[in-house]
């Protein structure tokens, strides 16, 4: 067996072929004998195609179980999957085709796999080395251009390991993906992890009520973005009978807030299990399976993670920016020698850019991106704190806190938030708590904070929309 990353998942296929890989919203099944087959199919059609090994297949669609197909396909092949987000226009997809420059260009994976059922299944995996492409993910980039992380099979294999062991999978978890499959956490996160235990996945093309609360009656297992829990809360159908034999709920991609974990715990009876990850290095830290969960940690470094605060303010468990070093972080972006190096330490630390801090015991708190950082009269404002303080106002449903334009301050501390309040009374009871340079200077309610695919909020686009804030 080579460390192609098709062979270590297709060894742990259940010996029973037969047996469902995926479950369709409709009820059908698809085996993973089929699966198994069509993947050969399409590694072939590459092949005969003309693709080699390290060649880039990129594909952009919307998803399905075929998109997993030709995946798998690729991988065989001994190419790199580029996946891209449906929601690209034609000027962001012709930046990412001139960047990746892939050999082929998948749009049609039914139609694609369809049309490689003319090729004889390829039987064997092309040999792949531990640290030979297997995949490039473009980084959501809310500044500058949109970076490719170069992961390798034995970073993706490695994680993949870890999290199976981690959130102790087994053949008898049925897992609800609900997630989409162009980025790391649909993409490798779940799906690795069901297949290295040979299950089935409840495979949703995407988060809506109904679907997830029929899934939920037979999932062992959730995987989700924060906002998938804030949609299940809302919904009153929703109840602890809904999940009658999920043992786990995971949720990650975005901060989840400790009212969304207390109120869950509430009506379900179950604590989320949060977990840190990226594109860059897929998943860094997970609280326990076994332990204490805690709400508003994003746990523990994964076995064989290095992690440490870099630029901290000197004291023990001071806020910095987190460094990672291990098994799955990637080794380079695409084509960016330069941004590599810069992103990386000299003894070989990713400089993630999140901002963080440790405890003694080894536990991490992320308190949001670096470039969120507000730098008010010179003295440095960290959002969340300030976020974590506004939650908790009676009316105040979430708030997103970024620095605007200031002709005094440099930078003002503004507050975007859901729910409903009084600006000057929010102000006043925020001054009581915090000091005053880090209470907010204004504080807008909108109906919904704007959001990507994976449930981020994109403080990018709020500092765009009220750049001005302060100006009049
Ligand atoms: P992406 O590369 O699109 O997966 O985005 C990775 C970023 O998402 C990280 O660098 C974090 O800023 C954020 N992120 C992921 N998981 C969490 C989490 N559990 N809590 C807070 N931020 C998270």
């Amino acid at each position: 067996m080579s460390d192609n990353l098709y062979e270590l998942l297709a060894s742990r296929f259940p010996k029973d072929r037969a047996r469902p890989c995926f479950i369709l919203s409709d009820g059908s099944e698809i085996s993973y004998s089929v699966l198994e087959e069509n993947a050969g199919r399409v590694a072939a059609r590459l092949m005969a195609e003309g693709v080699e090994p390290g060649d880039r297949v990129a594909l952009q669609a919307e998803k399905s179980a075929e998109v997993i197909m030709v995946y798998l396909g690729v991988l065989m092949a001994g190419a790199v999957f580029v996946p891209l987000n449906a929601a690209y226009t034609r000027t962001e997809i012709d930046y990412f085709i001139g960047d990746a420059e892939p050999k082929v260009f998948v749009t049609d994976p039914p139609g694609f796999v369809r049309d490689a059922a003319r090729h004889a299944p390829l039987k064997q995996a092309v040999a792949r080395a531990k640290a030979d492409l297997a995949s490039l993910i473009y980084t959501s980039g809310t500044t500058g251009r949109s970076k490719g992380a170069m992961l390798s099979h034995g970073n993706l294999a490695e994680n993949a390991r870890a999290l199976h062991a981690a959130w102790g999978f087994s053949e008898k978890d049925v897992l609800l993906h609900a997630l989409p499959v162009f980025h790391v956490h649909g993409l490798f996160v779940a799906l690795h992890c069901s297949m290295l235990s040979g299950g089935p996945m409840i495979w949703l093309p995407k988060f809506t009520d109904a679907e997830v609360l029929g899934g939920l009656k037979r999932a062992t297992v959730m995987m989700g973005v924060p906002t998938f829990y804030t949609r299940l809360l809302a919904n009153p159908n929703f109840t602890k009978a809904s999940a009658p034999n999920v043992r786990l709920f995971i949720s990650g991609s975005a901060p989840l807030l400790p009212s969304t974990f207390a109120e869950f715990e509430e009506r379900s009876g179950q604590r989320i299990l949060e977990r840190y990850g990226m594109s860059e290095a897929v998943i860094i830290t997970t609280n326990p399976l076994n332990g204490d969960r805690i709400a508003g940690s994003v746990g523990f470094p994964l076995p064989g993670v290095e992690l440490r605060i870099g630029g901290g303010e000197g004291e023990p468990s001071a806020n910095g920016v987190i460094e990672i070093r291990g098994p799955s972080v990637f080794s380079a972006y695409w084509h960016m020698p330069e941004k590599t190096k810069e992103e990386f330490t000299r003894d070989g630390f990713f400089i993630t850019g999140d901002v963080g801090r440790k405890d003694p015991d080894g536990r991490v708190w992320i308190s949001g991106r670096a470039k969120d950082l507000i730098i008010s009269g010179g003295y440095n404002v960290y959002p969340k704190e300030v976020e974590l303080v506004l939650d908790e106002l009676p009316g105040i449903t979430e708030s997103a806190v970024i620095g605007l334009p200031h002709a005094d301050f440099g930078e003002g501390v503004a507050a975007v938030c859901t729910g409903k309040g009084v600006e000057a009374d929010i102000i006043a009871e925020a001054r009581k708590q915090l000091a005053a340079y880090k209470a907010p200077k204004r504080v807008i309610f909108v109906a919904d904070l704007p959001r990507n695919t994976m449930g981020k909020v994109q403080k990018n686009v709020l500092r765009q929309t009220y750049a001005d804030l302060f100006k009049s």
